[in-house]
């Protein structure tokens, strides 16, 4: 190394010393030892430490300096600070020694039994992708350094300065072993047995679930998707050996071992550095992973945003840096695609993502995407975690911050950083924190804005979104307690209306723009998909009065509308409770149409059909608003009295369900239907008494929209 030399003044030596302890994103690793000829007056030797910067800055001038830096007070130094040009690949730098040795005899333990189900299945394992083992043993090690930095950055634990936060993997052709090493904060005994020989992450238990649940093998893409962390060793190596020594304060270091089926061993050893080091003995079939090529691709792929250097056979392996915090235009499409990658654990592209910067009301950095992928059910269901990582300052506060962003965001994927969260708010009191409550307001309207203007800017990529995506939009409506949040969220829903062509969905504010001057009401109906949602008997009565009418197509977004209750100060409204409550629609028949039945027989056929259907109906009267349906059913808030009976009634007796339901049958006189009906009534009463309640059974399936398509039954009869 060419060094040009300088002294330096105390000021910078306290400069530097500050620089490197604020800035953990960049790597400090020991290169070699030099002597430096005055360290507090004294003439020693010390390690040399480099301070690497991002890729981008290779070619610039580093700063080398020593450890002493670190560890003494500045105004005890007098040293020398060199500066040089470095360029990153040059420096061999690896802190793997083969210097581990278990003292005395180990104590031999069981598996969980879980675990044991686990490991089998991961053994077996047929899985194509073995390589992400490399990804989950990497995403640990990364875990236990962020868990260490963030101990020494807020005074939890006395870290040594002189230990660098580093990952180092070791491919050994040789010895056909994989090794990776970190500095974290390491594993006691307890902490081994426990966390090496339960199942603790929700991942690997969400992976057994829905293993015993599919059957469908192991084959697919399953272990990839959910990750199975630590165990995942065990599809590649016959035998792993862990050492590791805990951060805490004299501790001694410790061995595990085991070959993946029912048991493990443990041992105190010696030589064991703080941190974790796991030694893979690999299987004949994946000798593959002791090539240095194969591994360096692998780290590219899928680690190479890890917030910690990572060196591979003594060489910097990965870019170390934090893509919030640059300016959007230095970050290029495949910058995004390899972080999304890498902070969503997945494997796909990111459809959209938001890069948000703000100062006020909060300091915030934040990058969220949204993956291309459909949602799966694990994705979809309540229990699953926020996947967004919460930083201050790039120290890694919390993995998975669920009061970051309210759960019904939990597709989003990405990172918040904050320098306004103190290093040393307890982890337990995020929850209750205002200044969280304040963060997640903020990111929550800055989210629905960032969804408007994509729906602004290229509909036919938000309509693909939101037929992906668009149930968290209805949970979020249903979840929300604050109408502004909920209105804001329902500006992003969809539907086709009566007046949209086919497949063409409109917005409430759409919706709005086209109302008549003076309406107050936007109306909805709820059918199980267009053909016969424009049959409907309901927007039939609907229909001289020309307005819109919004199609919901899922039984849930009826009671989203509902839950929703207005928009913009318009009220959301059914239009089977408009037909109810419609006074303009007279139980007379009109006199001026000549296919209708006279008003005597009409009322003795009401009289009639009520006799008929008893207490199913508390009413039968005329309606003229039908033309090609014989009659309809109408009930008081029909959304709601629908979705009871589907649910919370759906197993009490029939004659409950009609008590409830208040129905009133409603006929139309010049139906020829209704015509034989009064003529069956007169001269066949048995066969009249069966067409009759055929007729209302018809008209209830329509009103409970039960089946998918009851044109089939029913016959509109035109
Ligand atoms: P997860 O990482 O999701 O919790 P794993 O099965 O991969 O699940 O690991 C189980 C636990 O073992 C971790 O939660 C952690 O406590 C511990 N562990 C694994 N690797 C390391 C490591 N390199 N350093 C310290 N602890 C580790």
């Amino acid at each position: 190394m060419a060094a040009s030399m300088r002294t330096c003044v105390l000021n910078d030596l306290r400069l530097l010393r500050k620089s490197i302890l604020c800035n953990p994103v960049q790597s400090y690793s020991m290169s070699r030892c030099i002597h430096l000829p005055q360290i507090g007056g004294r003439q020693c030797q010390v390690p040399i430490y480099q301070v690497s910067r991002p890729r981008q800055w290779t070619g610039q001038r580093s700063f080398v300096t020593t450890a002493s830096l670190l560890s003494t007070e500045p105004e005890t130094i007098q040293g020398e600070v060199i500066e040089e040009e470095v360029k990153e690949e040059d420096t061999y730098h690896s802190i793997i020694k083969d210097t581990e040795r278990s003292t005395g005899p180990g104590d031999k333990l069981e598996f969980q039994a879980e675990t044991r189900k686990l490991l089998d299945i991961v053994a077996r394992s047929l899985y194509s992708e073995k390589e992400v083992f490399i990804r989950e043993l990497i995403s640990n090690s990364s875990d236990a350094l962020e868990k260490m930095r963030y101990m020494e950055m807020s005074g939890k634990a006395e870290g040594d300065p002189t230990i660098p936060l580093e990952i180092h993997l070791a491919a050994d052709d040789a010895k056909k072993t994989f090794t990776i090493q970190d500095t974290g904060i390491g594993l006691t005994k307890e902490e081994m047995i426990e966390n090496l020989g339960t199942i603790a992450r929700s991942g690997s238990k969400a992976f057994l679930e829905s293993m015993s649940e599919s059957q469908s093998g192991v084959n697919s893409n399953i272990i990839g998707q959910f990750g199975v962390g630590f165990y995942s060793s065990f599809m590649v190596a016959d035998k792993v050996e862990v050492y590791s020594r805990s951060h805490q304060p004299d501790s001694v270091g410790h061995k595990w071992t085991s070959d993946g089926t029912g048991s493990f061993e443990i041992a105190e050893a010696e030589g064991v550095q703080r941190g974790t080091k796991i030694v893979l003995h690999l299987k004949g079939d994946c000798y593959n992973f002791a090539d240095e090529e194969v591994i360096k691709e692998v780290v590219k792929k899928y680690s190479n945003f890890v917030g910690v250097p990572i060196f591979l056979n003594g060489k910097k392996a990965n870019v170390v840096q934090a893509l919030w915090l640059m300016e959007q235009k230095d970050i290029t499409a495949d910058m995004h695609e390899e972080f999304y990658r890498y902070i969503g654990n997945v494997y796909d592209k990111p459809r959209y993502h938001l890069h948000y910067k703000a100062d006020a009301p909060v300091n915030i950095r934040a990058l969220f995407y949204v993956p291309e992928y459909k949602p799966t059910l694990f994705d979809m269901s309540r229990e699953t975690d926020v996947s967004v990582t919460l930083y201050s300052r790039k120290v890694m506060i919390m993995s998975r911050a669920s009061y970051i962003l309210p759960r019904w965001l939990r597709f989003l994927k990405g990172v918040v950083d904050s320098e306004d969260i103190p290093l040393n708010l307890s982890r337990e009191l995020l929850q209750d924190s205002s200044l969280i409550r304040k963060l997640r307001q903020v990111l929550t309207s800055r989210v629905l804005r960032f969804f408007q203007d994509c729906a602004k800017k290229d509909q036919a990529s938000y309509s693909a979104f939101y037929d992906d995506y668009g149930l968290f939009f209805r949970e979020g409506i249903v979840t929300e307690h604050d109408q502004e949040t909920r209105e804001e969220i329902a500006k992003l829903l969809r539907f086709e209306s009566s007046k949209s062509a086919k497949g063409e969905r409109i917005s409430m504010d759409e919706y709005a723009s086209r109302m008549k001057a003076g309406a107050r009401e936007i109306y909805f109906l709820s059918a199980p998909n267009r053909e016969l949602a424009e049959q409907s008997p309901y927007l039939e009565a609907l229909q001289a009065r020309d307005v819109e009418v919004l199609f919901l197509y899922e039984p849930y977004d009826e009671l989203v509308l509902m839950n929703l209750g207005q928009y913009d100060k318009k009220f959301f409204k059914s239009i089977e409770n408009e037909m109810t409550n419609d006074a303009a629609d007279t139980d007379a028949v009109d006199e001026s149409d000549e296919k209708s039945m006279n008003q005597e027989d009409v009322n003795d056929l009401k009289a009639w059909l009520q006799g008929v259907l008893g207490n199913k109906v508390t009413k039968v009267k005329i309606t003229k608003k039908l033309v090609s349906h014989p009659c309809v059913i109408t009930v008081p808030e029909m959304g709601s009295v629908r979705h009871f009976l589907r649910t919370t009634l759906a197993d009490k007796s029939e004659e409950e369900r009609y008590r409830v339901l208040h129905a009133t049958l409603e006929i139309n006189p010049s139906h020829p239907l209704i015509k034989k009906v009064h003529d069956l009534q007169k001269n066949n009463t048995d066969l009249g008494r069966l067409v009759a309640e055929q007729l209302f059974d018809n008209a209830m399936i329509i009103m409970l929209g039960l089946m998918d398509d009851p044109r089939t039954m029913v016959g509109a009869c035109q």
